[in-house]
């Protein structure tokens, strides 16, 4: 398979295909994200990508869902995607799952008609990066999109019938908003009612716009204690009536992941016994995004 660079891909897609079909994010100007800087944007050539179908249908018969790499592959020209989408249903037939990561923007650029087609051709799962539900914190992260936006593309991609995952990132609102952050994304997480709450914990890059605020002394990062009550100031706003909560991320000081309501209770009571120090904790150098 041809990967160009570093391949991020969702903790849960860890048994898929991961097929590159584009090179970095459109957006790229998230002031806390690293993923794509060194990479400019662009779509792979046809013949790449179709060599790299060829290998999949040779050895990875095994794996029943693919990832579409990198940032934000819908992204793609509708003809393009539509092309693409056509091809890996043709060619691995047995592949039941294609995902891709959405960025706010690409979903806005779909009209409903075409998400409905991605969906019919296999494209059954989005993973949305809201990070934040608190417009102050999404405005000041560069995100590219409000709150009101963001549950608006999240009803149209679940009208579409693909199952939602929605990342929320621990920490990014710092000291002085930490809880109104967790308060406001708990609130517009209930509105989206996404299949999946996906929580990552912030981890502060190199040569990102937010280090440079750090090092400026513009924004105070959370302790671990602060970080521990905002997931849990954020776990229990929430009122999904069928959803999975998943904070195992590599960034996360522990992991958590059950199904809401049912493990609610359950995942709150972890998190007390982590900020009662009862709870086995990663060392800050395990930690990884
Ligand atoms: S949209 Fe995602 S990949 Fe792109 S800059 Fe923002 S966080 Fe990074």
């Amino acid at each position: 398979m041809d990967y160009q660079g570093d391949i991020i891909r969702p903790p849960s897609e860890a048994n898929s295909i991961i097929l590159q079909v584009t090179t970095g994010c459109s957006h790229n100007g998230c002031t806390f994200c690293g993923a794509y800087r060194d990479k400019r944007f662009g779509l792979k050539p046809w013949a790449t990508i179709s060599a790299d179908i060829d290998f999949a249908a040779r050895w990875c018969s095994r794996q029943k869902t693919l990832f579409l790499a990198d940032g934000d592959a819908l992204a793609l020209e509708d003809q393009v995607l539509v092309r693409l989408l056509g091809e890996i249903r043709e060619r691995l037939p047995w592949v039941r799952r294609v995902a891709s990561y959405a960025g706010a923007r690409n979903i806005d650029e779909k009209s409903d008609a075409q998400l409905a087609r991605y969906r019919q051709l296999g494209l059954s799962r989005l993973y949305l990066g809201l990070e934040s539900g608190h417009d102050p914190t999404l405005k000041a992260i560069a995100k590219g999109a409000d709150s009101e936006q963001m549950i608006s593309f999240a009803h149209r991609v679940r009208r579409a019938g693909m199952f939602l995952s929605v990342t929320c990132l621990l920490g990014i609102g710092g000291v002085r908003d930490s809880l109104a952050h967790a308060r406001a994304t708990a609130e517009v997480l209930n509105t989206m009612a996404p299949n999946q709450v996906a929580v990552l914990t912030l981890m502060i890059l190199a040569n990102t716009p937010l280090q440079r605020k750090l090092k400026a002394g513009t924004f105070q990062p959370l302790d671990q204690e602060q970080l521990f009550r905002e997931l849990r100031t954020l776990l229990q706003g929430l009122h999904l009536e069928r959803a999975q909560f998943q904070a195992n991320h590599a960034s996360n000081y522990f992991s958590l992941s059950g199904r809401l309501p049912k493990d609610q209770a359950a995942m709150l009571a972890t998190i007390d016994r982590a900020l009662a120090g009862t709870l086995h904790l990663k060392e800050e150098q395990q930690r990884l995004l």
